[in-house]
C-alpha cells in the first residue's frame, strides 16, 4: 500500500504496512499462540487495512516471564544509569528520524490529522523520552539524622533508596497511541524497570513500531514486549497477573476501576489516567473572540477524544451569545476529511462504535431539549465522522452535561457569579483538569483553589509539559504522571536504618 485516500505514503510507512505485524516477546517477533489476528480499521472508510495478532493470556505468560528475566539477569539488571540515560537518547533519536512515518501510521490507524500527529504526539513523545533520559541518573534517595529514642548509648545513619519497581504492565488507549505508550515506557527505562505493553485494539500500530525502534536503539531482549490483542482477554491477563510489580492505566473510568481492583488483588502498584468533564470557564472580562478560539481548540482538537477535552463550557451571561457565536463559526468552519490529508483539521472518530457512542449522546441532548448551534450530525459518507457539535439550550442535568461524550462535542452553559460557577464547575465525578479565561489575576486567584481538579489552565487549554505532572482528582485516576512525580510511579522507596 503506497497511497492512502489518495495521498501518497512515506516509503517507510508503506514498508512497515506491507511486513506482517508480530507481537515482541523477549527480542523475537512472534505471531499469538493461538495465531490469532485482529483486523486493523481506517476509521475514514471503514476498510480494515491490515491484520495484527490477537493476543491472549499465553502471550501475557510469555511476556511476563521474558521482561521478569530481563529485569532480574543480565546486561539491562546490571546497567548503569548514564548508560540508561544514552540508550533513551538512542531511542528519542530513532524516533526523531523516523517522524514522518510514526505520524502517517498515527493518521491512518486512530484517524487524526497527520498534521497534529507530527506536531503533538510524534514530537511530544520525543521530547519526553529525551526528558526522560536525564532523569535516569537523577534518581535520589536522602539521608537522615535519625534519633532512634529506644537505644541511647548508640549512633545510627539512615538513608533511602529508590529501586525501580520492577515489571510493568501498560494498558493505553486508543485517542493517542504513541503518546501514551511514551508516557508509560519512558519512566519505566528511566528507572531500570522493564515492560509489557497492550495498546488499544483499535490502534496497535505505532506500539509496534515503536517496539521496533527500542529493539534497533539496542535495549536487551525482554525488556519491552508489545502485545496486541483485545481488553477483556489480553488486557485483563496482564492487569490481574501475579508476576508484575506495577501496572500502568489509561483509558476510560469504567475500565480503570476493573484494572485497578485486578491489580490490588495482587497488590500490585496502580497508577489510574482515567475520562474527564473539563470545564472552561469563561470570566465577564474575556475577549470573546478569544475565548470562542480557546474553547474550540479546547473541544475540537483530537476531535474531541482527549481525556482533559474542554467538553463543558460556562460562559459568564454577559458574553454568552457572543462566545457561542464565535465558537460557532468556528465549528462550522473546519475542514472535515480522512487525517492522512495535509489539510484535514477534523478526522473521523476512531471507531463506528465510538461514532454511534457519541451520536447517541447527541441524540440524548435533542430528547432533553437541547439545541445545536452547530454540527450535531455525522459526515455525508462513509468513515466514522461527526461535525464538530455546540450544544446549546442545556442544563446541568442532562446526560450530555454529566457524562464523558469523548467527542467533538461541547455544551455551553451561562452562569452568573463565581461562587455559582466554581460550585457547577465542581459538580462531576471528575476531576481531571479545567481552564479559567480572564485577565483578572486577582478573581483566577481566588478560583483556582476552588477547582477540584489536577491541572487548571488559565488562558489556555490543553497545555502539556514534560515538567509538569498530569493526572486526576476524584473519578479522574490515581497518580501523577510526567515531571519529577512519575518517577513515584515506578520506584519504590527502600529505608536503610545502619547501627555504627
Ligand atoms: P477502555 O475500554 O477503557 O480501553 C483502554 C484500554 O484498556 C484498552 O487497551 C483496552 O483494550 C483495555 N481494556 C478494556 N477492557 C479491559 C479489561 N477488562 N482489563 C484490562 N484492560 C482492558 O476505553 P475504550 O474502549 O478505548 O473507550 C471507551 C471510553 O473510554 C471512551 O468513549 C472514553 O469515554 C473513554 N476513554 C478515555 C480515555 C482517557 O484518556 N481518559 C482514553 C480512551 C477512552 P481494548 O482496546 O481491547 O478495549
Ligand atoms: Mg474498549
Amino acid at each position: 500500500m503506497n497511497t492512502f485516500h489518495g495521498i501518497a505514503l512515506h516509503a517507510s510507512t508503506a514498508d512497515f504496512l506491507a511486513r506482517p505485524r508480530r507481537l515482541l516477546i523477549d527480542g523475537a517477533w512472534q505471531d499469538a499462540a493461538s495465531s490469532q489476528t485482529l483486523p486493523v480499521t481506517d476509521p475514514a472508510s471503514g476498510d480494515v487495512f491490515c491484520h495484527v495478532p490477537a493476543g491472549d493470556a499465553p502471550d501475557i505468560e510469555r511476556a511476563v516471564q521474558a521482561a521478569r528475566r530481563a529485569f532480574e539477569q543480565g546486561d539491562w539488571a546490571r546497567m548503569r544509569p548514564i548508560d540508561r540515560e544514552r540508550l533513551l537518547l538512542r531511542l528519542a533519536d530513532l524516533m526523531e528520524a523516523n517522524a514522518q512515518q510514526l505520524a502517517e501510521l498515527e493518521a491512518i490507524d486512530n484517524g487524526k490529522p497527520v498534521s497534529m500527529a507530527r506536531a503533538v504526539d510524534v514530537a511530544l513523545s520525543i521530547d519526553f523520552m529525551r526528558y526522560m533520559a536525564g532523569w535516569a541518573t537523577k534518581i535520589e534517595g536522602a539521608t537522615m539524622d535519625v534519633s532512634v529514642p529506644l537505644v541511647r548509648d548508640r549512633e545510627f545513619f539512615g538513608f533511602t533508596r529508590r529501586e525501580p519497581v520492577g515489571v510493568v504492565g501498560a494498558i493505553i488507549p486508543w485517542n493517542f497511541p504513541l503518546l501514551m505508550a511514551a508516557w508509560k515506557l519512558g519512566p519505566a527505562l528511566a528507572s531500570g524497570c522493564t515492560m509489557i505493553l497492550k495498546p488499544a485494539e483499535e490502534t496497535p500500530l505505532s506500539a509496534l513500531r515503536l517496539a521496533e525502534l527500542v529493539q534497533e536503539a539496542g535495549y536487551p531482549n525482554g525488556v519491552l514486549n508489545v502485545i496486541t490483542g483485545l481488553g477483556h482477554t489480553a488486557g485483563a491477563a496482564l492487569a490481574g497477573h501475579k508476576g508484575i510489580e506495577k501496572v500502568a492505566f489509561t483509558g476510560s473510568t469504567e475500565v480503570g476501576k476493573l484494572v485497578g481492583k485486578a491489580a490490588l488483588d495482587n497488590m500490585t502498584r496502580v497508577s489510574l489516567e482515567l475520562g474527564g468533564k473539563s470545564p472552561v470557564i469563561v470570566l465577564d472580562d474575556a475577549d470573546p473572540t478569544q475565548a470562542a478560539a480557546g474553547a474550540a481548540q479546547a473541544i475540537f482538537f483530537n476531535q474531541g477524544q482527549v481525556c482533559t477535552a474542554g467538553s463543558r463550557l460556562f460562559i459568564h451571561k454577559s458574553r454568552f451569545e457572543q462566545v457561542v457565536e464565535g465558537l460557532a463559526g468556528i465549528a462550522n468552519s473546519m475542514q472535515m476529511g480522512p487525517g492522512i490529508h495535509p489539510d484535514t483539521q477534523i478526522g473521523p472518530l476512531v471507531s463506528a462504535a465510538q461514532q454511534q457512542r457519541v451520536m447517541g449522546y447527541i441524540d440524548s441532548g435533542y430528547q432533553q431539549g437541547a439545541r445545536a448551534a452547530a454540527g450535531g450530525s455525522t459526515g455525508d459518507g462513509q468513515g466514522y465522522f461527526v461535525r464538530p457539535t455546540v450544544l446549546v439550550d442545556v442544563h446541568d442535568d442532562m446526560r450530555v452535561v454529566r457524562e464523558e461524550i469523548f467527542g467533538p462535542v461541547v455544551v455551553a452553559l451561562p452562569y452568573e457569579d463565581l461562587d455559582e460557577v466554581a460550585r457547577r464547575a465542581n459538580d462531576t465525578p471528575y476531576g481531571l483538569a479545567a481552564s479559567i479565561w480572564s485577565n483578572d489575576l486577582s478573581r483566577v486567584h481566588r478560583l483556582i483553589p476552588r477547582i477540584k481538579a489536577g491541572t487548571v489552565w488559565i488562558n489556555c487549554h490543553n497545555i502539556l509539559d514534560n515538567a509538569m505532572p498530569f493526572g486526576g482528582y476524584k473519578q479522574s485516576g490515581i497518580g501523577r504522571e510526567m515531571g519529577r512525580a512519575v518517577l513515584d510511579l515506578y520506584t519504590e522507596s527502600k529505608s536503610v536504618v545502619m547501627m555504627l
